[in-house]
Formats: C-alpha cells, sequence, structure tokens
C-alpha cells in the first residue's frame, strides 16, 4: 500500500475537523471557570480507558476527537484556570495556541538555514526583539552583536547547555574534567544540579543563602577560593533572578564580578521573572546581567506561550558554536559554507528542531509591548494587594518578599495550622495553590500568573484563605 492508499481524511474533513477542534478549545477555555482546576481520577483511571493494543483498523475522527472529552478531560489538572495559583503559571493564549497550531500544520524542520530560512530567521529577530524588550545587552542581538539568543524546551535544556559549553572550554583548554565545579545557590532550581550532574561535573556547591533566600556572595567567594586551594578548578556559576522557592533574586552583579575575577561561566537562570523585565521599572533586579555569558527565561512561564519555549542567549555565539558544532558531510550546503547563516543546530544538544518561534511571534505581534506591560504589572499589583492582605493579619506571617507575582506566607500559629490551611485549599475545586518547605517550615506559595486570572479571582482566593483559618 502507498501512502495515496492510506485512508488519510480528505482535506474538506480536515478543515471541518479543525474547526471542531478551535470551537472545542474555545469552549474549553470559555467554561473553563466552572471546572474543578485538578483533575478527577486516581491512577490507572485514564489507561484503563484505553485499550491495551493500538486499533488495527482505522477510527474515524469525530470518535478519536470525542476521546478528549471521555479519556483525557478527567484527568485534566488545569494549568490554564483562573484559580491556577500552583507552582508558577504555563501561560497560553489563543495567540500561541494558533502559532503552534501554524507550526504543526507547516511541520517544517530547522536544524539548518537552508532546510528552512523561515524558521531560523524569524526565530532570530523575535529573540532580538526580546533583547531590546528586556532590556538586556543590546550586544546579545545576533543582527549586529556577537551574541545571540535561541529557543529551547525548557530552562532545564539551556542550563545544561551553558554547563556542558563551560565543560568543553575548560577541558579543550586542559583542565582536568574531574576537576571542575559548578555553583548555584541552595535555592537554585533543581535543574542546576541535573545539569551539571549529567554535564559531567564532579563538583557541585549549592552556596548558602541570606535571609531573603538569595545567595551570599561572601559564601559564594569563600567556596571558589576553598576550591582552588583544593586544586579544584570552580568553571560555572548561575546566578537566579526569581528562585522556585520565593524568587529570590541573587546578586547578580556581585557574582558577575567575581566569575570575572576567576574566570567562571556565569549564567543567569531568570526562568520565572524573566518577563517581569519587560518593565524598566524591574530591571534593577538583572543589574550587571552585561557580565553574563548567558540567560535563559522561559515565555512559556509567564509570557502567554505555551510550552515548550525556552529562551538561551549568550554573550558570544561563537563559544556556543565552536563547542557543538559537528558537520557530517550530509548536512554540508553551501548557505552554511558561506558563514552568512545561522544554523541553529550548532546552538544546542538536539540537531532536528521544529518552529516553536512562531507562537512567540504571534504573541508578540497579537499583544504589542504595551498590552503585555500593562498585564505584567497587574499580576505584580495583585500579588502586592495579597501580600498586603495577609501582612496585616496576625493570622498570618509573610515568609519571603513579594518580588514578583508570587506570594509566600503561613500561618502564624505555625506548621501544624499551615499544614491543615494547605488541607483546606485543596479541597477547594475553585482555586490550586501549592505549598512549599524551606528551612524545614512549611508554607504557602500563591503563583499569581494565569493568563484567564483577574484581579477577582485573586480576592475569592483571599475570602477562602480568610474563611478557612
Ligand atoms: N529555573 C527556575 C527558576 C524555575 O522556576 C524552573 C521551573 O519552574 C526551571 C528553572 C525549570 O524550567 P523548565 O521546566 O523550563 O526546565
Amino acid at each position: 500500500m502507498s501512502a495515496a492508499d492510506l485512508p488519510h481524511m480528505s482535506l474538506d474533513e480536515f478543515r471541518k475537523h479543525g474547526h471542531d477542534l478551535i470551537d472545542w478549545i474555545a469552549d474549553y477555555l470559555g467554561t473553563i471557570e466552572s471546572r474543578p482546576v485538578d483533575h478527577q481520577v486516581q491512577p490507572g483511571d485514564v489507561r484503563a480507558m484505553i485499550p491495551d493494543r493500538a486499533p488495527a483498523a482505522a477510527e474515524p475522527m469525530s470518535e478519536i476527537l470525542g476521546d478528549l472529552d471521555r479519556v483525557v478531560m478527567p484527568g485534566m489538572t488545569h494549568w490554564q484556570h483562573p484559580g491556577w495559583f500552583g507552582y508558577f503559571p504555563a501561560s497560553s493564549s489563543p495567540a500561541a495556541i494558533l502559532g503552534e497550531l501554524a507550526s504543526a500544520g507547516l511541520a517544517g524542520q530547522g536544524m539548518l538555514w537552508s532546510t528552512s530560512p523561515a524558521i531560523t530567521e524569524v526565530e532570530s529577530a523575535v529573540l532580538d526583539w526580546l533583547v531590546e524588550l528586556m532590556g538586556l545587552p543590546p550586544s546579545w542581538r545576533v543582527d549586529t552583536g556577537p551574541g545571540g539568543g535561541v529557543l529551547q524546551m525548557s530552562a532545564s535544556d539551556s542550563t545544561h547547555t551553558a554547563l556542558v559549553v563551560a565543560r568543553i572550554q575548560a577541558t579543550n583548554a586542559g583542565l582536568d574534567a574531574s576537576k571542575l565545579v559548578a555553583y548555584g545557590s541552595a535555592q537554585a532550581h533543581s535543574s542546576i544540579e541535573k545539569g551539571a550532574r549529567t554535564a559531567g561535573y564532579n563538583h557541585i556547591r549549592l552556596i548558602d543563602v541570606d535571609d531573603t533566600f538569595a545567595m551570599s556572595a561572601p559564601a559564594l567567594r569563600a567556596a571558589v577560593e576553598a576550591d582552588i586551594a583544593a586544586e579544584l578548578h570552580p568553571i560555572w556559576v548561575c546566578s537566579a533572578i526569581g528562585t522556585t522557592g520565593t524568587t529570590a533574586v541573587d546578586p547578580v552583579a556581585e557574582v558577575g564580578a567575581l566569575a570575572q575575577e576567576f574566570g567562571l561561566w556565569h549564567h543567569i537562570d531568570a526562568a520565572y521573572a524573566g518577563t517581569a523585565m519587560i518593565l524598566p521599572e524591574m530591571r534593577h533586579f538583572q543589574a550587571g546581567v552585561e557580565f553574563a555569558d548567558s540567560y535563559t527565561f522561559n515565555p512559556h512561564k509567564w509570557m502567554l506561550t505555551n510550552f515548550d519555549c525556552s529562551v538561551f542567549w549568550v554573550a558570544d555565539r561563537a563559544k556556543l558554536i565552536g563547542a557543538l558544532s559537528i558537520l557530517p558531510p550530509y548536512l554540508r550546503n553551501t548557505a552554511s559554507a558561506s558563514g552568512e547563516v545561522i544554523d541553529y543546530r550548532d546552538w544546542h544538544v538536539p540537531l532536528g528542531r521544529r518552529f516553536r518561534a512562531l507562537k512567540l511571534w504571534f504573541v508578540l505581534r497579537s499583544y504589542g509591548a504595551d498590552n503585555l506591560r500593562s498585564y505584567i504589572r497587574s499580576h505584580l499589583d495583585w500579588a502586592q494587594e495579597l501580600t498586603a492582605q495577609l501582612d496585616k493579619d496576625p493570622r498570618f506571617e509573610i515568609v519571603a518578599p513579594t518580588t514578583f507575582a508570587l506570594v509566600c506566607f503561613r500561618h502564624a500559629a505555625g506548621e501544624e495550622a499551615t499544614k491543615a490551611l494547605v488541607a483546606k485549599l485543596a479541597e477547594e475545586p475553585s482555586v490550586y495553590v501549592a505549598p512549599s518547605v524551606v528551612n524545614d517550615t512549611t508554607f504557602i506559595r500563591v503563583s499569581i500568573g494565569s493568563t484567564w486570572t483577574e484581579r477577582r479571582h485573586v480576592q475569592a482566593l483571599w475570602d477562602l484563605i480568610d474563611s478557612a483559618c
């Protein structure tokens, strides 16, 4: 049987199912508020609705789409719900969904410029836009500077890439691979430790934090000096702008100066909070960014662009390409040989790459920078309002400064009362709030930033907290 004999749906049928699916998504988003935020299944429930074997005969698409409601929906946790206050947001938007759809429709491979120039050039243009929108060093623009950005699947990938490049540079310079050391704070995201481990670092130091949960620069210096004295090779350090636990901000400028003094690669992890840098009044948090070697942030967290979409910028793309470029004969082409084009396959570990930039391009254009700024400012304002309500109420204690749109608090009566409040909030179908632990103390994280959240939803959450205590 040739492909022509396969029972493809006709393009007319495709058009019809496409309309139905967009309607289904619009209905979902339009009614999402009436659903419980959390999934409604026990382990194995979804699997039990799926036959043990793949179907031997073709099934009609109407039946397949119908199973979105029957099989998938009960097992979905609704991250796009306006009562989503868990973890960090995984925001999306109609513009992003259309971009994603267009990307799937084109189904191109952007591993080389020549395999679809639009995939490469839209991506580099959009990431150059973001350099300016976020107040990053102009030299990070790929069109005019030595730096440049590339989209990756996740911040974990971006961080891992930075670790790999630093390691390759060090070993190329003759350093003993078994003696390389990477540093992050004790509050750094687990992707720092995981990235370092999988990139082959034998020594990973998680540096003490101060009482705002930011990395202590003196403790970092002491650790670097102790490692040098022990004849190890410190080569990589990460500053977080917005840690996962409490959105603490490490002293970027001090870490940058120290990295320059000792010759370390300085990576900035702004996975969540990077989006706030579109606001000029928030950029003091990244003061010193001009001395960083790399920077990652996730539009798929707070910038209305659905997963996966993580930006990775480097100050000097030659270092990245030098470490990662491998050119097998089957990828040789005249455009690459001319040196005039970007081949993103050299900017990360995978070869194949999809048209991720399309959804980000759609988002930035369909909202416009002014609206995006207002949107982020609203989240910051609502977080401050909730913080003020909690702060003036003697039943509660604020656990960490509300720097962005994450509010961290606990019950003033202690651990048991906080856990009881967590349990009561977990019973509420209209909200999703996740606890965390710092210094053996349980606290509640309220992360504001879901696309459809309005001030009234944050106020409703406050009412639930108030009545639960
Ligand atoms: N870094 C920080 C500060 C984060 O908060 C997160 C996720 O929440 C990550 C890295 C990992 O992001 P990703 O899931 O894109 O790997």
